[in-house]
């Protein structure tokens, strides 16, 4: 249970007592010299950092004696025996008092501090994840934008103003308020009682592959329905307030019918909501962004289009091949494999034209069907083909081979996806640059092994 008493107190001046003289002991002292405080150091060995700092130095071990006048204890020593003693002794004489990583032996606990001139917001987990606080300290620093220190400033002046010139104390709160609701409300977002919808292109994989306006907005998002090939991280990290609801795709069935995932973003926003349909990749490259678009023109919801780094594209560039190589590319294709089933009026020809490039979504699973259909239609059976699972991911991985062989080189289909295919010259590139080309992801798209998550496919996650 939590039972903590959050209060600030003044230490200016006040006589600190600081047993320890390593590294930990150095933290605490400057958090009291921040706060000011008079600071007293016991330790037989203090480090030189200390000893350079404005305190008074005493090396020797601790006694009770040390405790006299003092209205404060911190103790960062590593001998259990003289930690027990020292909690002890303070408690016989009512000084708090903090034995540091023994929440047993402290009558109170400092928490993650976050400052910004006259403004410090503590943060306490009770003891249970003090490494939690420090996230929480750092999602705070990122939402303020290091500027309502300032803001502070602004408003006390405000208020001194207010405070001299109207009567009431409700006038008094009312006036401050209204100041403070207008001061902080995003002019474009938080304003637009309308509501408006994001189609936003999350990206192939990596998190940081999103786009500045992206992040930007969905930073200030109220909802963001996300689908299966989203990184938890956009979706839970960067807003954990906004509301959440998965709508993706799970083994070929949608888990939400696109009606209602378009009645669910029309719905919010007619509510006053900032909503964010959040899309792989790009949102307009098979993705079903248009009939999206379709829906929102016919409901009159103002929306807007961000743009995302498409699949196709990045498993390219992950492994280093220009799809658009001017001496053996005359165009690139975006196809997706549903539409390369045999029975489809797809105009083959075309795409076997020997200088095309093919950049294939969805396509895996029909894998055999491709290779028949343009081998039939005249592209050579050494084309190169390139199938590339996972990328962006630290998982990405790619396979090459020719039209003739690819098939034999995939035995579970199923087990490759989400993949694309490339098929054409440009794709021998890759050879010649294989041992020099170093794509790594960036640190965030592994959340930590606690979380042990395959965002694909992990239904903690995905669900
Ligand atoms: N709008 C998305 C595509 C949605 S269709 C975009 O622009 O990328 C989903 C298909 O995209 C998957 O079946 C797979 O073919 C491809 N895909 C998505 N993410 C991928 C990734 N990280 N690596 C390889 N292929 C991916």
């Amino acid at each position: 249970m939590n039972q903590l008493l959050p209060i600030f107190i003044k230490v200016e001046k006040a006589d600190c007592l600081v047993i320890g003289g390593g590294m930990i002991a150095l933290q605490k002292i400057e958090q009291l010299l921040d706060c000011k405080a008079k600071i007293h150091v016991v330790a037989p060995k203090i480090d030189s950092k200390i000893e350079k700092l404005s305190v008074n130095i005493n090396k020797k071990s601790y006694s009770i004696d040390d405790l006299s006048k003092v209205r404060l204890v911190i103790a960062a020593t590593n001998d259990v025996k003289v930690n027990k003693t020292i909690y002890k002794d303070c408690m016989q004489k009512g000084i708090p008092v903090n034995i540091v990583d023994q929440p047993e032996l402290c009558t109170f606990y400092m928490g993650s501090v976050y400052k910004d001139g006259d403004l410090k917001i503590a943060i306490s987990t009770n003891g249970k994840c003090p490494s939690f606080s420090v996230y929480i300290k750092n999602f705070i620093k990122n939402i303020s934008k290091d500027m309502w220190g300032r803001s502070l400033e602004e408003l006390a002046v405000k208020r001194e103003e207010i405070v001299n010139t109207l009567n009431t104390y409700v006038d008094k709160k009312n006036a401050l308020k209204k100041i403070i609701n207008k001061k902080f409300s995003d002019a474009s977002l938080a304003e637009n009682t309308e509501g408006k919808i994001f189609l936003i292109g999350a990206g192939p994989g990596d998190p940081e592959l999103i786009t500045a306006k992206g992040l930007k907005i969905i930073k200030k998002a109220d909802v963001i329905l996300y689908d299966a090939l989203i990184h938890p991280h956009l979706v839970f990290a960067v807003n954990p307030v906004a509301k959440k609801i998965f709508v993706g795709k799970r083994d070929s069935k949608h888990a939400v019918s696109q009606n209602t995932i378009n009645q669910i973003m029309i719905d919010k926003a007619n509510e006053g909501k900032i909503v964010i349909r959040l899309k792989g990749g790009d949102p307009l490259m098979f993705g079903r962004g248009g009939e999206e678009m379709d829906a929102l023109v016919k409901a009159k919801i103002k929306f807007e289009i961000v743009p995302g780094v498409t699949s196709g594209i990045a498993a390219a560039a992950a492994f280093g091949i220009p799809l658009t190589h001017r001496i053996e590319a005359e165009n690139t294709i975006f196809l997706t494999g549903h539409q390369c089933n045999k029975t489809d009026k797809q105009d083959w020809k075309i795409f076997a034209n020997t200088k095309s490039t093919l950049v294939i979504y969805m396509g895996v699973r029909l894998i055999d069907e491709i290779v028949e259909n343009l081998l039939e239609n005249g592209k050579s059976k050494n084309t190169p083909v390139a199938i590339i699972q996972n990328a962006t991911l630290s998982n990405q991985n790619i396979i090459t081979s020719n039209l003739e062989n690819i098939c034999n080189q995939i035995i579970e289909p199923k087990k490759l996806t989400p993949a694309i295919i490339i098929i054409g010259e440009v794709v021998k590139n890759y050879k010649k640059i294989e041992n020099i080309l170093d794509s790594i992801p960036s640190d965030i798209v592994n959340l930590g092994d606690s979380i042990n998550f395959d965002i694909w496919k992990n239904p903690k996650i995905i669900a």
